[in-house]
Formats: structure tokens, C-alpha cells, sequence
């Protein structure tokens, strides 16, 4: 079978290696020359909206997904009637606008911080005297890691926020005053067959995620899993999908969805009995779904800007290096490490280990 993924990045290189094992074949649609899948399958060189190399991606592909959601309306569009496409056009769409995304949450009802639609400076105003101070300002589309978001603390930050992100849709969203953002994965079969990942504990630094720690039986499991439920049901959703939670106390409430295999996930390679990366493309092949236990006590750390050398990454007990072949540059996400250890403890130690190195 052959599979088209729209990006050609880490999480594309890692689809690729989870399914080679399965016999599958790979092509990459991703404008960079250097895109770190291209050396696992065929890479088309072309811009997302470039209608002839959308042509040949859906001409090489059985099915194709993607790895980021800011894919081009129109590419999905046209891709969707030339061949198989999961997750389906919907769940982008969603996806793609931080205004559907939470207006869907609270649709299912789904608790989520205040938000408001914000398109000009006295919309933010207004929006700032509805919400309060603390609050985030953030793009409605194209932000990820951090970017296009401004966090306004006093009143004078209202101005100088409107400054650095005006001009595009925004969103103004309550500042959440969090104990702890967990994420739960949840994978969903052609035929509705539906399941769910330990949720990992995240800790984020400038807006990116540097370290996921699995954990299994947590108490807010059961909960976080009613709302994936909701949300993939919804969306008569397939593949895999994240949904990014704070916790207030005992309760949960929703920041994003990510449509597409995630970053929170990556310790589900050495540290699940089945990767998310393979659970989703069994899911989009529509092959059966695997287990989704844990099998120790699992982390991972992100490494942004460098990788620390492999011999010290290996010299940790339990850890394993996943370099992505990428060009150094700050702030970029270069590789990650997993860690699986028999108990906490161990897990704790390790990562410890590993977060020195960095
Ligand atoms: P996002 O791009 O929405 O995932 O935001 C990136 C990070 O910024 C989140 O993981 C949080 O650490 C922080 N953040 C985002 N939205 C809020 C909010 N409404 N209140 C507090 N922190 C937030």
C-alpha cells in the first residue's frame, strides 16, 4: 500500500519508519529540499497548494494524511476527491481555526477558558473588558510552538499586543491558571472503533513542549478520554488525535486538538506496545488498531536547537535516541529521547539525567 503525507518532518519521518515494517511505501509532499522524511520514501518538491504536485501526490497515494493542520483549504479539497484522505476535511477545518476549535468544545460541552473572537483593536478592548486581565492573545490560524500568541498582564499591554498580532483574526482566550497540561491520544478505526493512550503530564517552556512523562491510571484518565470521545465521535474522526488539557483542580478543561499523530505522544514508541505512529496508520488503512498500553513508566524529552551526543543520551539507563536529521537552528525541534524504566522512580532519574544534558 502506499501512503501520502502532506509535510515531509520529523512526525512524517516517523510515520515512515513505523510503516516500513508493514510493507508500506511513502511519499512526502514538502516544499524544503532538505524535508528529514525524504530519505525514507519519494519526495515531491513543491509548494501545498501546487496543483501539480497535489496531482501526483494523490496519483501515488492509496490514502493520504498529513502532519500539520495549516494544510491549504483547497489542497485537502482536492486531494479528498482524488483519493482517500484521513483525518477527513472537517476535522482540519476545525483544526486549522483556534475559533472552531473551542467553538466545537463548547458545542459538545466541553469546558474550555473564556474566549472571544477579536478582528479589530476595539474588538480587543471590549473582548479584554468581558475576559479580564490576565488573558492570551493568539492567532486564530498558523500558530504553533508558542507563535502568535501574546500573553496581556496589565491594561498597557493591550496596545502592544495588538501591535505585535494585529491586522490577522485573533482570539482572545481567559488566562488559566493551571496545576498541570496533560494530553490525551486517542485513536480512532474506519469503523469507529475507538482507543485511548495513558495521558502524558507535559511541561512547556516559551510556548514548547520540552518533556511528556506517561501516566497510567492518572485520575483525570476517565474524563480526558469522555471528552476525546466526543470530539472524535463529532467528527466521525479517523487516525489519530491529541487533545491538549489543563487541569484546574479536579477539573479539565480543553485548550487545542491536534488532528494527526503528536509530539506528547513520542514515548509511545519504545514505551507503548504499539506507537502512535503505526496506530495511525492502521487506522487510516483501516487495519485492526493495536494495543495502546503502557509498558513501564515512559518520558520523553524534546532536544530544541541541538542534540546532545548520541554516546551521552545512550549512557542513560533505559534511554533511546530519535534523531531527526534536521539543520540546527534555535528554538527548532532537532530530536527526542524515550525513556522506559520498571518504576517511577527510574523514569524520574533518567529523565533527570537526560534534562542535564541539555
Ligand atoms: P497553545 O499553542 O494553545 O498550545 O499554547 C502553548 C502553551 O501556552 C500552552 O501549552 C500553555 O502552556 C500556554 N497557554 C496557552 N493558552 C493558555 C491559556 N489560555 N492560559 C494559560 N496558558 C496558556
Amino acid at each position: 500500500m502506499n501512503v501520502g503525507i502532506v509535510g515531509g518532518g520529523q512526525l512524517a519521518r516517523m510515520l515512515a519508519l513505523a510503516g516500513h515494517p508493514l510493507d508500506l511505501r511513502f511519499t512526502f509532499l514538502d516544499p524544503a529540499p532538505d524535508a528529514c522524511a525524504a530519505p525514507l520514501g519519494t519526495h515531491l518538491v513543491g509548494a501545498y497548494d501546487d496543483p501539480g504536485m497535489l496531482r501526483q501526490l494523490a496519483a501515488a497515494s492509496d490514502v493520504v494524511t498529513y502532519e500539520f493542520e495549516n494544510v491549504p483549504e483547497a489542497a485537502i479539497a482536492y486531494l479528498s476527491g482524488h483519493t482517500a484522505v484521513y483525518p477527513g476535511a472537517r476535522a482540519l477545518a476545525v483544526a486549522r481555526d483556534r475559533w472552531h476549535e473551542k467553538s466545537l468544545f463548547r458545542e459538545l460541552g466541553l469546558p474550555t477558558a473564556g474566549f472571544r473572537a477579536v478582528d479589530d483593536l476595539a474588538g480587543l478592548k471590549q473582548a479584554v473588558s468581558e475576559l479580564g486581565l490576565p488573558a492570551v492573545l493568539k492567532t486564530r490560524t498558523l500558530g504553533y510552538d508558542g507563535k502568535g500568541q501574546a500573553v496581556l498582564r496589565e491594561p498597557d499591554d493591550v496596545e502592544r499586543a495588538w501591535q505585535q498580532l494585529g491586522g490577522v483574526p485573533l482570539i482572545l482566550e481567559g488566562f488559566v491558571r493551571f496545576a498541570r497540561e496533560v494530553s490525551i491520544i486517542a485513536v480512532r478505526g474506519r469503523d469507529g472503533e475507538l482507543r485511548f493512550y495513558p495521558l502524558a503530564e507535559n511541561e512547556h517552556r516559551d510556548g514548547i513542549l520540552r518533556s511528556s512523562r506517561c501516566r497510567p491510571a492518572d485520575g483525570v484518565q476517565v474524563e480526558a478520554e469522555r471528552y476525546a470521545r466526543a470530539v472524535t465521535e463529532a467528527l466521525d474522526y479517523v487516525g489519530v488525535l491529541a487533545l491538549e488539557l489543563f487541569q484546574v483542580g479536579d477539573a479539565l478543561l480543553v485548550n487545542e486538538m491536534a488532528p494527526r499523530i503528536h509530539n506528547s505522544g513520542h514515548w509511545t514508541i519504545e514505551g507503548a506496545a504499539v506507537s502512535q505512529f503505526e496506530q495511525h496508520l492502521r487506522a487510516i488503512l483501516g487495519l485492526p488498531l493495536g494495543d495502546t498500553r503502557a509498558l513501564g513508566h515512559a518520558a520523553m524529552i524534546n532536544f530544541i536547537g541541538a542534540v546532545p551526543p548520541a554516546a551521552q543520551v545512550l549512557a542513560v539507563p533505559g534511554a533511546r535516541l530519535h534523531a531527526y536529521g534536521k539543520r540546527p537552528s534555535p528554538g527548532r525541534k532537532l530530536g527526542h529521547a524515550t525513556v522506559v524504566a520498571a518504576d517511577a522512580g527510574g523514569m524520574d532519574a533518567a529523565l533527570s539525567c537526560l534534562m542535564a544534558l541539555v
